[in-house]
């Protein structure tokens, strides 16, 4: 998987959208009652069923998402200079969405080069 924002934010994204999928399945189960009556309440079992282990899911990822954040090593992002956030040893940062590595071999600038642009821009 790959997405296009930082890990972090991607975990969040994921765990809000379960959470939204399990509820409005929840409600789709109790409005099927409503609507198809007897046949209506094994729809309704399987909504909150699926639902429910969607929720829990999203919990999970939630849960998981505050563990890896309090292991995430905190950054200032060169590009934006805002404090970020970055898993692993490459990741986007969470506020320009910018790559930020900290494997050195896989990087296209270095922070001295990124000092010498800034002190070159800055004259
Ligand atoms: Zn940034």
């Amino acid at each position: 998987m790959r997405f296009r924002s930082a890990k972090i934010n991607s975990f969040r994204t994921w765990g809000l959208l379960l959470t939204m999928i399990g509820m409005g399945l929840m409600v789709l189960g109790t409005a099927g009652i409503v609507f198809w009556g007897q046949a209506g309440k094994i729809v309704a079992g399987i909504g909150l069923v699926i639902g429910l282990i969607a929720m829990v899911g999203s919990m999970g990822i939630y849960f998981w998402a505050g563990m890896l954040s309090t292991s995430a090593v905190q950054l200032q992002c060169p590009q934006c200079g805002k404090l970020t956030k970055m898993l692993g040893k490459t990741d986007r940062c969470m506020f320009c969405r910018t790559i930020l590595t900290l494997d050195p071999t896989v990087a296209t600038i270095n922070a001295d080069d990124l000092e010498e642009q800034h002190s070159h821009s800055s004259k």
